[in-house]
């Protein structure tokens, strides 16, 4: 029996799934709706957070930064300086807490360049709870020393032998094995993506991140920012930044999407700026498609990016015009890499580096009586080995 109602946000969103995983989204939506708002589970979130995650991270003016551009001020909210260094143990931790409340026994997962996977392993390790984790055969190549992490952390990684052998497979694989054993296993999504309820749960457990920048600016500079800038790739760091300024409606809140090697290729993953609406994986939002629906392939610099659709609430923040969402390439990405390494000591993740190189070209067309946030979803020390052979090449 349904006690809530599918979220949609304008026309986006929703479920769009077989029937058997409607019983399974219930139960976890049912759950959510009981959870989020319990004394209980809020001081044990509140406690992991503080103690484990180390939250919360500094909002830091980049005062280096701002001085070379001579424009608007720029805070950098750090969200690299989480455990595991980056925003995703945020959505793990809470849904770890979640299925433990469920009764659950084991805790499955799919991944891609593998950082959702070892967030998911991380959250496991810490509540022991049994994680197995679907993982294409060709990211398990390329991915190795993240597979290593998941194993060294007690998780069992299962290579995915069919198709592409990348993400899509690996998420077919976690799907049938959720339709398979949905009685004690619960399924952790790493993005604001899928089908309702998860959109809205990850955007509750990332909305940390907004409510502290609030607080923080608040005390460091007496108003809210002019500009909240965050990269998209399912788009869990730019709305868990922006979801508590979403009425503060002076705040302008830009996503940033990886266009690769350039708009005009085929080698970029720009879905809100090139896309058009579409159902993908359960939900409905703009997807990269061919003529026939079919997802096309995408590529980032940044692995964490590469993805052909994108959670339905930005889908509803374009159309609707409450945020705007610009592109940024590999090579400004890979500037502002090293920009933000040489002028703060800060080496930002690829990820992140996309909302840096906006944040950049926005601060120098602003006057320096205005502020922008923008937020550090991780850090680079994952990226170094890579950018380091893409420089060599210059
Ligand atoms: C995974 C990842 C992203 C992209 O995911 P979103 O859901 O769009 O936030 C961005 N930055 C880092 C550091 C990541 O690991």
């Amino acid at each position: 029996m349904r006690q809530t109602a599918t979220v949609y946000y304008g026309e986006f969103g929703g479920r769009y799934v077989p029937e058997n995983l409607e019983s399974v989204l219930d139960e976890v939506s049912q759950a959510f709706a009981q959870f989020k708002d319990d004394p209980g589970f809020q001081q044990e979130l509140s406690y992991y957070f503080k103690h484990y995650v180390g939250r919360p991270s500094p909002l830091y003016f980049a005062a280096n930064l701002t001085k070379k551009l001579g424009g608007a001020k720029i805070y950098l909210k750090r969200e690299d300086l989480n455990h595991t260094g980056a925003h995703k143990i945020n959505n793990t931790i809470g849904q770890v807490l979640l299925a433990k409340r469920l009764g659950k026994k084991r805790v499955i997962a799919e991944t891609g360049a593998g950082q959702h996977g070892v967030a998911t392993a991380t959250a496991c390790a810490l509540f022991d709870i049994e994680c197995h984790i679907y993982m294409g055969e060709e990211d398990c190549r390329r991915q190795a020393l993240n597979v290593f992490r998941m194993k060294l952390l007690g998780a069992e990684v299962i290579p995915v032998k069919r198709g592409t052998r990348t993400l899509k497979d690996a998420v077919d694989a976690a799907l049938e094995d959720l339709i398979a054993n949905y009685k004690d296993t619960f399924y952790m999504l790493g993005s604001a993506v899928g089908p309702d309820p998860y959109p809205e749960m990850v955007k509750f457990f990332q909305a940390i991140i907004g409510k502290e920048a609030k607080e923080q600016i608040l005390a460091a500079e007496g108003r809210l920012p002019d500009y909240l800038v965050a990269c998209v790739g399912g788009g869990s760091n730019a709305i868990g930044l922006f979801a508590d300024f979403y009425h503060d409606t002076q705040v302008k809140m830009i996503g940033v999407e990886p266009a690769g090697k350039g708009l005009d290729t085929p080698d970029h993953a720009a879905t809100l700026t090139l896309g058009k609406p579409g159902i993908l994986h359960g939900f409905k939002s703009y997807v990269l498609q061919d003529d026939n629906g079919e997802p096309l392939p995408v590529y980032s610099i940044a692995a964490g990016l590469d993805y052909p659709g994108v959670g339905p609430e930005h889908s509803f923040y374009k159309d609707s015009g409450r945020a705007e969402y610009v592109t940024i390439t590999d090579a400004e990405a890979l500037n502002a890499f090293v920009e933000l390494s040489r002028t703060e000591g800060i080496i930002p993740a690829l990820e992140s580096s996309h909302a840096v190189a906006y944040g950049i070209k926005l601060a120098q067309e602003l006057s320096p009586s205005e502020i922008i946030i923008i937020n550090l979803s991780g850090r680079g020390d994952k990226d170094v080995a890579e950018v380091l052979t893409l420089l060599d090449k210059e």
